[in-house]
């Protein structure tokens, strides 16, 4: 049976990070929704277009849009044995789809770890996120700079900052998430598979705490 991990987590609290982590470590693949529509705003696509309007006002892109999105990208072979999904579902009918669409691959929600940090926090890891143009590799003016100021270290790409993530627009994220996703938390709870994890720590140490509930949510079945 397939595995799909589902992190959950305010906007800048580390989900990317921690999702490119565990990739290499479980070998699944790591899907991310922000990811995807930036890709297709890159090759300028009619979906990225779309989701254009939405992101710059930090508001959620439609969940008809996005829901076939996912399920194209995590249909594909490289899903086969499962996927990470970071910044997917972010509303109940996201979660509800993805639950119908898991059933016709024979899966379901593994696990869902919840990743948290106070608000500030969140506004100075968002707010000092950079981003790499060619593969959205994350980094941080002051936590994670790359070794040549704006250049990618991996791959050598312009290293920029979202427009979402100015000050201003990580405010408003923040309340979209409390309004639209915090509702998921009950939900995946209620589910038993949500595992709490205190993402205010080093990246390390969230890995750390990551792989313990992974580890114990697959001997618990
Ligand atoms: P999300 O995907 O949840 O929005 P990211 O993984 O992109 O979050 O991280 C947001 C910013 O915080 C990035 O600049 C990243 O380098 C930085 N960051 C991530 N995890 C930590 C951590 N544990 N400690 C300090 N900075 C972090
Ligand atoms: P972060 O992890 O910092 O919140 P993302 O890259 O996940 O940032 O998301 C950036 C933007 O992309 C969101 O503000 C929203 O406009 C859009 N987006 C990403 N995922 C979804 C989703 N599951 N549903 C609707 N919109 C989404």
């Amino acid at each position: 049976m397939p595995t799909y991990i589902v992190l959950l987590g305010p906007p800048g609290v580390g989900k990317g990070t921690q999702a490119r982590i565990l990739a290499e470590k479980t070998g699944l693949k790591h899907v991310s929704s922000g990811d995807l529509f930036r890709e297709n705003l890159k090759n300028q696509t009619e979906l990225g277009q779309l989701a254009k309007s939405y992101m710059d006002k930090g508001e959620l892109v439609p969940d008809d849009v996005t829901i076939n999105m996912i399920k194209a990208r995590i249909s594909q072979p490289d899903c086969e044995a499962g996927a990470i999904l970071d910044g997917f579902p972010r509303t109940p009918a996201q979660a509800d789809a993805l639950e119908v669409m898991l059933k016709d691959f024979n899966g379901a929600v593994n696990t869902v770890p919840f990743i948290t940090a106070a608000e500030e926090i969140l506004v100075e890891r968002a707010g000092g996120r950079w981003t790499c143009r060619a593969q959205g590799h994350i980094y941080h003016e002051k936590f994670n700079p790359p070794k040549q100021v704006g250049v990618c270290d991996i791959d050598g790409s312009e290293v920029y900052q979202r427009d979402d993530d100015k000050v201003e627009m990580v405010a408003k994220r923040i309340r979209v998430y409390i309004e639209q996703t915090m509702p998921l938390v009950e939900y995946y709870r209620g589910a038993g598979v949500l595992a709490e994890i205190d993402g205010a720590q080093a990246v390390d140490n969230v890995t750390q705490s990551l792989l313990s509930a992974l580890d114990k949510s697959s001997k618990a079945k």
